[in-house]
């Protein structure tokens, strides 16, 4: 196989060394394993087809939009558990991708990305912040920075294995902000939202910090 170096604007060159790269190892489907074409990525039409999109929640009050554009149904549920309790970090950029494609709807007063902050203990458990590995890619899709002043800090709890009232004690007081935010619209990610008690106690604290709106996404409502 020849590489052509066109030579062109900087820009070409990240789009020349990805048709490059997927020459050397052509994309797969995450779910079902066929050759993807370029414009379908990490998803293959067929798949994307079978995903069963989700209706928009109602606002939920102090978030401004809350966005879960897939239902928490197989394969979806599988590959987040898959990549968020066994490693499979494959389906990091399938993961990002349905959320980058999920952000062409939302307004575009987003000036920063918080993907939900995971304790230091658990993130060194684990290996990674789920939500960081697909965050940052809706933040550069967007063109805008990543929050770094919010942290989480005390391990609490899984949310998933409490009930309601338990949820909104587990994260009183779990989150920190550092220092006095100036953004205008701050997006939450996180890979699934349950009540979203997390989301909401984030875009609380985010507001008391000087944000002027926060809106949330996450992959799947479950
Ligand atoms: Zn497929």
């Amino acid at each position: 196989m020849a590489v052509v170096w066109y030579g062109g604007a900087p820009d070409n060159r990240g789009m020349l060394w990805e048709a490059f790269e997927n020459a050397l190892m052509p994309l797969r489907c995450v779910f079902c394993g066929v050759r993807t074409c370029e414009r379908e990525r990490y998803i293959c039409s067929g798949c994307n087809e079978d995903l069963r999109h989700a209706a928009p929640p109602p606002p939920a009050p102090p978030l401004e939009f809350e966005l879960t554009p897939l239902a928490f149904e197989f394969p979806l549920d599988e590959a987040i558990k898959a990549f968020k309790f066994r490693r499979r970090l494959f389906y990091g950029p399938a993961l990002a991708q349905i959320l980058c494609d999920a952000c062409e709807v939302l307004p575009d007063d987003i000036d920063a990305v918080l993907p939900v902050p995971l304790h230091w203990r658990r993130r060194w458990f684990r290996g990674f912040n789920q939500a960081r590995e697909i965050g940052a890619p809706v933040a550069r899709k967007l063109g805008v920075p990543l929050v770094r002043e919010v942290r989480k800090r005390r391990a609490t709890p899984h949310q998933s294995e409490l009930e309601y009232r338990q949820r909104v004690r587990n994260l009183r007081a779990a989150f920190i902000v550092r220092s006095a935010l100036r953004y205008q619209h701050v997006l939450i990610v996180d890979d699934v939202i349950t009540t979203g008690t997390t989301a909401r106690e984030l875009a609380r604290i985010l507001l008391a910090a000087g944000v002027a709106k926060v809106s949330a996404i996450a992959i799947a409502r479950a």
